[in-house]
């Protein structure tokens, strides 16, 4: 979608050197490009089908994620770095582009058997996807597809999310 992708800002060597980071924050600063971008994931989403809840991905995630749900009247659900969430979690630890880390999500925050839309604003390696993916199915859940705005196709992450039996995988502007 042209409004939305002439609004992503390339910032080369971004956190360390190699790294050509997509920042998004422009869209943000857009009143058309953020409901565009908005309107193309619930769009994308209702196209999908299966969608009881949408769970995103700290930190950009928590940016379009409840937007979403909002506008879909569905339930948002944080997938969030280490030690922030206070209730009983669940832990995947996973590999970044730049780095090590890991995700928690509550151990009640989905229902077994939900369909869950996993949301992201980037793919890159998969790494961080796929470690929402786990999650969502230590809960006993089922991920029915993966929908990011941004994928670097070279780093190829819908492998990575294909591994953890998620097929259903879409990107709105491909590098
Ligand atoms: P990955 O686990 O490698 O797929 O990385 C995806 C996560 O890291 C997403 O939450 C992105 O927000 C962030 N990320 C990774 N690479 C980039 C990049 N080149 N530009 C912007 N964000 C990135």
């Amino acid at each position: 979608m042209k409004s939305v992708e002439t609004l992503i800002r390339n910032i080369p060597d971004f956190p360390k050197p190699g790294i050509q980071f997509k920042d998004i924050t422009p869209i943000l600063a857009n009143p058309k490009g953020l409901s565009d971008a908005v309107d193309w994931f619930c769009k994308t989403i209702k196209e999908a089908g299966e969608c009881d809840l949408i769970a995103g991905i700290e930190s950009r995630g928590f940016i379009f994620g409840p937007a979403i749900a909002k506008q879909m009247n569905k339930a948002f659900v944080p997938i969030r770095k280490p030690g922030k969430l206070p209730y009983d979690t669940h832990k995947i630890e996973y590999e970044l582009e730049y780095g090590i880390d890991a995700l928690e999500i509550h151990t009640d925050a989905i229902k077994s058997g939900a369909k869950v839309v996993l949301i992201d604003d980037l793919l890159a390696t998969g790494g961080t996807a796929a470690a929402g993916c786990r999650l969502i199915q230590l809960c006993e859940a089922k991920v029915s597809s993966a929908i990011f705005l941004i994928e670097l196709d070279f780093l190829k992450g819908k492998n990575k999310i294909e591994e953890c039996n998620v097929y259903n995988i879409v990107s709105m502007i491909h590098y």
